[in-house]
């Protein structure tokens, strides 16, 4: 039998996380049911992602994402279904399950008193690692942007900084699959181009990532699959390219002559109005542009500028979810 070290096969390489054929699932969550009283949090949630895969999980607050988070970290039971993380049971094979998988929650919750260098390692002690990690961690302080803040004790750090130590010790022992639950949520710009950056760096080398956001933006940049959550059902499942082509609409936004109102007949397409600029959605096999300025010539409407915007995963989501 392999000998195992902090959760790896002595024999991978450090940067090759997996140790696994593709035909296994990183990460499968199989009819996950959950309820809080006689509040239905989530309703036989399933779905898998592959080893490698950049995976974002989205839904309005209350969705279901936090819980479905705590369920497969070990977190919260589920009340039926099944979890599993690079093939162990998150139930039935928990110590394992738990080696594979780093969380980045989104409290910030330390011991004040250790300094930052000294967290990391004693985190990597409860996952069973010792020094044979230790140049990753320095590796991870360097790339984080906290070498100089190695030996500062955590009370001492500012919020970002904590931030910043918070990903470093969900990654201590490197896992193959990683959750960013909100990782830039309040977070300046400076920490959120530090992370994807090194986010990219560790997709690339292999690790699966499943990320929840608020900005979708940075889930359309990201994530080659995008599951929507809502009221506790994945609503849609697809790659984010397939996701944003299957909805067959556009914007059309139309700076209006100072004066001039909007025609009655295109007051139902208005998807937004603001400072004399109208946007309307209009469904491509109903709404030819065409048709909106000959409605627009015949109400002898002066245009002062118009452009289009093909639908952004934003505009997807609110339909998906309102
Ligand atoms: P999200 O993370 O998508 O915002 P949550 O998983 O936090 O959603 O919440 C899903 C639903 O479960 C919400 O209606 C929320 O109010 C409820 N909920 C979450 N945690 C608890 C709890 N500990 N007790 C009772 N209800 C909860």
């Amino acid at each position: 039998m392999q000998a195992t070290r902090c959760g790896q096969a002595v024999a991978a390489p450090y940067n090759s996380p997996h140790m696994t054929n593709n035909s296994q699932d990183a990460l499968l969550i199989d009819g996950v049911t959950k309820s809080y009283g006689k509040l239905q949090a989530l309703k036989g949630v399933s779905f898998a992602i592959k080893p490698g895969e950049f995976f974002g999980l989205l839904g309005p607050n209350g969705a279901g994402k936090s819980t479905l988070i705590s369920i497969i970290a070990g977190l919260a039971h589920m009340d039926s279904g099944r979890v599993a993380v690079m093939g162990h049971d998150t139930v039935r094979d928990f110590r394992t399950a738990r080696r594979k998988l780093g969380v980045v929650p989104q409290a910030l919750v330390f011991d004040p008193f250790f300094k930052v260098v000294e967290m990391l390692r004693i985190q990597a002690g409860y996952y069973g690692c010792g020094r044979e990690v230790w140049p990753w961690i320095d590796e991870m302080l360097e790339r984080l942007e906290l070498d100089d803040k190695r030996n500062t004790s955590m009370r001492a750090l500012s919020g970002g900084m904590k931030r910043r130590v918070l990903i470093a010790q969900a990654l201590v022992h490197k896992p193959p699959v990683v959750i960013l639950d909100e990782p830039t949520a309040g977070v300046d710009v400076e920490l959120r181009r530090t992370l994807w950056a090194f986010m990219r760096d560790l997709h690339a080398k292999g690790t699966t990532v499943v990320l929840t956001t608020h900005y979708l933006e940075e889930a359309q940049e990201m994530c080659e699959r995008i599951a929507i959550l809502d009221h506790g059902e994945i609503q849609a499942l697809e790659p984010t390219t397939q996701l944003l082509a299957r909805h067959p609409f556009r914007f059309l936004r139309i700076k209006l002559a100072e004066g001039s109102a909007l025609p009655s007949e295109l007051q139902a397409l208005v998807a937004s109005e603001k400072a004399g600029t109208v946007e309307l959605k209009l469904e491509t096999a109903k709404h030819p542009i065409g048709s909106v300025f000959d409605a627009l010539r015949r109400a002898g409407i002066a245009i002062e500028d118009v452009h289009t915007r093909e639908p952004d995963l934003e505009d997807i989501f609110v339909e998906l979810t309102q």
